[in-house]
């Protein structure tokens, strides 16, 4: 197949600018779908009603006139002879346009109608004329240096060069039963649509298409899961797994000892684990998973806990090792920055036995790590590895047993279709203790209330989390935003207080520090971007302040808050946001992460369940697991019965799934 820069039209510049928005191939590109289309077609001034918008193209009838007005504001008027009269025209800050709009030039301008003045303030003025057909313009998420336009081209001239070779990923006998039209063809009226209607049929095929290749992996797995009845079978020394229950300072709530039970069970049976574990924040999952390990420990094999991140990798870490002091167990810590013969001595130690639980990040399932015998594999935040991710750490071992864990509430009905191919445990019941975290939304305005309740919290000797401004990612505006707030809290606090930072692009190293540090009180104040969204433990901070709280889903919202209130003292969380404050009042009265997420999934879709777009093959192009659930389940069946079906095994399609899904990546 041919590469991205093979594109006539495409340079070095922008190969980069269509990386920086993850189009790598020639097929991210062509499937770079529009976000949304204009519809563009010509209004009648007698049709469209006062302060309506409209759309309507015409001839220039007069000079513009440019009027400057202080702090760098234009505005410019001109007369626009139309099909249906003639009109006023104002538009806001392009004088740059005042060159081309001559006398008897034809454009095309978009707006509102002010019907008793009879002028049209436009949002924009096109150089074009429409024609007596509909015209529909796709739009297209850019970035700063790559136009709309510049998008539309490459896209259009990566069709004509390669759309024959792009894959298409519906088998024949679907592709006919719903008279689908071909890839090559549908990817065209995507980009190009000339009717609504048209735009309709394949916008279901491609989400058609999305969901069959979604659906067959999971069942696939499934299917995998199912056969294997040679799981390891193993017998738990009970009397040996209670000398480490009493190392736990607590006990277990009743919801954290059923899925213990399940996941023993599971453990002692021959058929493989394969579940998932879901529970709210800080409901406890750690705890439950240690005790998994220690079990399978026991019978003789290793374990490996897979985390998102290092900084929750290495917090794990020295959780298991403060359970084990007194045990003869020997863990690991394992992620990208462990120094090079310190990973030369794990690799030895997990591929000889000698290291009988190892935790790490995206590490731990490289090539060059050998396992002696694994026995169990668990991922914390299960929602950030994808099939593939499960399918090669699964890889691994012989026939290790995989638990999963998940903070990220699903709704049932979804759960049971997109985890079709896992069991699930679900802790509900919240450690004894806890009290529900306040929650409050604030405007902007109101930062000065925000710091004085922070204030009051760090007389008290607890410690805060501030979440910064999402920032659009160019450059270090991240990094300013950052900075900025530091100077901002610094000026508030003066000396009284220690604040710091970490975010996305520091080193791992310097990041460790620091959170060690906010461990030990050593830092009050830790501003942030969002890494700490994933299970960072630190009892003493009480509240939480969440800039630019609209730009969140609330799971996202209900995540972060769950970093506090993670010890016996009264917690609160601030969301500070100067508009959608109504879904913003839903975190005010909901502390339960089920219901928050069914609301988030009523209003936004399942866009934010699965967190960012990293998250791999739980984010689709086209579809949406909540709109178009029913062509999900047209799906789900379809794939199920294409793989089951022998007569399509020496399909090269099936072949291509199936290798994608068990390719170590
Ligand atoms: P999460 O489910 O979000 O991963 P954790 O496992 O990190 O939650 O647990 C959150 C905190 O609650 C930890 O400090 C943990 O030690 C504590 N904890 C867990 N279970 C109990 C319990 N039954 N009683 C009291 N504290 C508990
Ligand atoms: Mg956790």
């Amino acid at each position: 197949m041919a590469e991205l820069k093979d594109v006539r039209g495409i340079g070095p510049k922008s190969l980069c600018l269509l990386n920086k928005i993850n189009i790598y191939t020639v097929e991210d590109l062509v499937t770079h779908y529009p976000f949304r289309y204009d519809v563009l077609q010509r209004d009648d001034l007698s049709k469209v009603e006062d302060g309506g918008k409209i759309i309507i193209d015409g001839k220039v009838e007069s000079v513009p006139i440019l009027m400057r007005f202080k702090a760098g504001l234009n505005k410019m008027n001109f007369r626009l002879v139309t099909q249906s009269g003639v009109v006023g025209v104002s538009i806001f800050n392009r004088a740059f346009l005042k060159s081309k709009l001559l006398v008897g030039t034809d454009v095309i301008v978009i707006g509102k109608f002010d019907k008793t003045k009879n002028v049209i303030t436009a949002s924009d003025i096109k150089m074009d004329v429409l024609s007596n057909k509909v015209k529909i313009e796709p739009v297209y998420h850019c970035t700063s240096g790559l136009t709309n336009k510049n998008m539309s081209t490459y896209i259009n001239m990566a069709l004509l060069m390669y759309g024959r070779e792009i894959r298409d990923y519906i088998p024949k006998e679907f592709q006919e039963k719903y008279d689908f039209v071909n890839k090559k063809t549908a990817l065209n009226i995507i980009h190009n649509p000339s009717t609504v209607d048209k735009l309709k049929e394949v916008t279901i095929r491609l989400k058609y298409e999305e969901l069959f290749e979604f659906m067959f992996k999971i069942n696939y797995l499934k299917q995998q899961n199912k056969k294997e009845k040679n799981g390891l079978v193993r017998v738990i020394d009970r009397d040996k797994l209670n000398d480490f229950y009493k190392k736990i300072p607590f006990s277990l709530t009743a919801d954290q000892n059923q899925a213990v039970e399940e996941i023993l069970k599971d453990l002692e049976s021959p058929t493989r684990m394969n579940r998932l574990l879901q529970g709210d924040v800080g409901s406890g999952k750690t705890v439950v998973a240690f005790i998994g390990m220690f079990a399978n420990y026991l019978c003789g094999y290793q374990s490996a806990l897979m985390a998102p991140t290092e900084i929750l990798a290495t917090q794990h870490y020295y959780n298991l090792c403060e359970f084990l002091k007194d045990t003869d167990v020997k863990v690991a810590l394992l992620t990208g920055s462990t120094p090079k013969k310190e990973k030369n001595d794990i690799y030895k130690g997990l591929a000889d036995g000698s290291i009988h639980m190892v935790i790490g990040t995206h590490a731990l399932i490289q090539d060059e790590v050998v396992y002696h015998n694994l026995g169990l594999v668990i991922t914390d935040e299960q929602h950030r590895f994808g099939v593939h991710q499960r399918a090669n750490l699964q890889n691994k071992g012989v026939k290790p047993d995989v638990l999963y864990m998940s903070a990220t509430p699903i709704p049932r009905t979804y759960a049971l279709t997109i985890f079709g191919d896992m069991d699930v445990s679900t802790i509900k019941e919240r450690p004894k203790g806890r009290q529900k975290i306040d929650t409050y939304v604030k405007k902007t305005s109101e930062i000065k209330e925000v710091l004085e309740m922070m204030y009051e919290e760090l007389k008290q000797n607890h410690q805060v989390y501030v979440i910064a401004p999402l920032i659009e990612e160019s450059e270090n505006s991240d990094l300013t935003t950052v900075n900025e707030l530091k100077d901002q809290m610094k000026l508030a606090f003066k000396d009284k207080y220690r604040i710091d930072i970490v975010h996305g692009k520091m080193a791992s190293g310097a990041k460790d520090i620091i959170m060690e540090q906010f461990k030990n009180n050593e830092v009050q104040i830790l501003i942030s971007t969002t890494v700490v969204e994933v299970g960072v433990d630190v009892p003493n901070a009480t509240t939480m302040v969440i800039f630019d709280a609209d730009r969140f889903g609330l799971s996202t919202l209900h995540q972060l808050r769950g970093r506090v209130g993670r010890g016996t003292s009264k917690s609160q969380c601030i969301l500070i946001s100067d508009s959608d404050a109504e879904r913003l009042k839903i975190m005010e009265r909901e502390d339960d992460g089920f219901v928050i997420s069914e609301e988030d999934f009523k209003l936004r879709g399942h866009g934010d369940l699965f967190g960012t777009k990293q998250s791999g093959d739980m984010t689709f192009k086209i579809a949406s697991i909540k709109n178009d659930y029913k062509i999900l389940l047209q799906a789900k069946k379809d794939s199920k019965e294409y793989l089951e079906n022998k007569e399509t095994d020496e399909d090269e399609l099936k072949k291509y799934f199936i290798e994608s899904i068990t390719k170590v990546n």
